[in-house]
């Protein structure tokens, strides 16, 4: 296979279809891709993940409404500056509602609907939730280019003395969600400002933010490469990029300190002097949009998933009819443990097309009349080796552990990755 080949092979748009991840219609129109089952539950399995680490890392979860009032975005800035990337506004009686093209101004309200005392901060508010982009039709393709988008994002609300420190922690967050994900960053990138009118808040700020992004990315001893004209609208931010296998590159992670918002908004905190203090927001996204991360994850592994997010973990191969029942037990008692498996019986082919059918199943546990007799599955792997005959209670044990230590071994004995 040379290297083209090897590409269109693992292009995440080929594989959606084939493994029946997901699929568009042009019904429901061009980039609004929808989820099939299998999709479904490595983006399940992706979002609970992040959740998990999030709530393991402090931050507290949020939902908001994926609408707001055209005067929400008259206040954040976007109305302004960043509308040529926003849906038309809906007349709604005397009102206009607008799909929202980001979830920061919904959580500075969440931040200003109670008061806060400094004993509060930092405050982390996250939410997995769903925003949109007027992405031109040209451009839109398989879950990179979409314009639904449902984001994994977080506002930590904090002095300006705790900042760095957790826009460090949020980096540091990153990395470890990376090293369990089997994702490599490909750079790291300061964006700045470019030319032109699209930003808003005074030099002063913009100075004052980046010098504080430098100090993270200095301290964290992270190399890095600045860039004009990357920065959002409202600040400047760490961009995380990864490349995927044709050689693009594309922003999956970010951390920005924002003056700006929290100055639109009138946010405040009561200090320990007593008096009303403005609180810092720095954004951050751990896996960006889940559709681009599911998008690399599918590139990466070519389909054949790590065993915490394959959609089917274990595949039950009775040899024929006679097995059925004990194929059909085994297959309860991994679901009851809380595992993916499926049986795959002698009305869906001979044994071989069985195997064959289910190869990206990180393992499959093929029964005999012996290996029934004696309660046993001969295991196969994925990666062609084969550990032998398995008592069925031990075979669900040694996946259930496999898939909780979340790494991409798949058998006990494999040295770590
Ligand atoms: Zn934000």
């Amino acid at each position: 296979m040379n290297d083209h080949d090897r590409d269109r092979h693992h292009d995440h748009r080929r594989l959606g279809r084939e493994l029946g991840l997901f699929d568009t219609d042009p019904l429901m129109g061009a980039g609004l891709p929808y989820w099939l089952p299998d999709g479904a539950i490595v983006r399940h399995t992706l979002e609970e993940y992040v959740r998990q680490a999030e709530r393991a890392a402090g931050y507290r979860h949020v939902y908001s409404p994926v609408l707001g009032k055209r005067e929400l975005y008259e206040l954040s800035g976007h109305w302004d500056h960043y509308s040529e990337d926003m849906f038309p506004p809906m007349e709604l009686g005397a009102e206009q509602v607008v799909l929202r093209p980001s979830l920061c101004p919904h959580h500075a309200l969440i931040y200003r609907s109670r008061s806060h005392s400094y004993r509060e901060l930092p405050l982390r508010i996250a939410e997995l939730g769903g925003m949109y982009r007027s992405e031109p039709s040209g451009v839109l393709g398989g879950l990179t280019r979409v314009r639904a988008i449902q984001l994994n994002d977080a506002h930590v609300f904090c002095t300006l003395e705790q900042t760095v420190e957790e826009a460090r922690a949020a980096l540091d967050l990153i990395g470890s969600a990376y090293a369990d994900l089997g994702i490599r960053a490909s750079r790291y990138r300061l964006s700045l400002p470019g030319e032109g009118g699209r930003y808003v808040a005074g030099p002063g700020l913009w100075r004052r933010a980046t010098a504080l992004l430098r100090e993270v990315l200095d301290g964290s001893g992270i190399a890095y490469e600045e860039a004009e004209g990357e920065a959002a609208f409202y600040g400047p931010k760490i961009d995380v990029q990864i490349t995927d296998r044709a050689g693009r590159e594309a922003t999956l992670s970010t951390v920005q300190i924002d003056f700006h918002q929290p100055e639109r908004f009138g946010l405040h905190y009561v200090g320990a002097d007593g008096a009303r203090h403005r609180p810092v927001m720095v954004h951050r996204s751990v896996i960006g949009s889940v559709e681009r991360a599911v998008a690399h994850l599918v590139e990466e592994h070519g389909g054949a998933f790590p065993v915490w997010l394959a959609p089917v973990q274990l595949a039950v191969l009775p040899v024929s009819g006679a097995q059925e029942e004990p194929a059909a037990e085994l297959v309860r008692r991994a679901v009851a443990a809380g595992l993916r498996a499926e049986l795959a019986g002698p009305e869906q082919g001979s044994l071989g097309a069985r195997v064959r059918a289910a190869r990206l199943a990180p393992y499959q546990a093929v029964i005999g009349e012996r290996e029934a007799a004696d309660g046993l599955a001969a295991v196969r792997l994925r990666d062609g080796r084969r550990p032998g005959a398995l008592p069925v209670g031990e075979l669900v044990r040694r996946i259930g552990e496999r898939a909780a230590a979340r790494g991409v071994r798949l058998w006990e004995s494999d040295a770590p990755a």
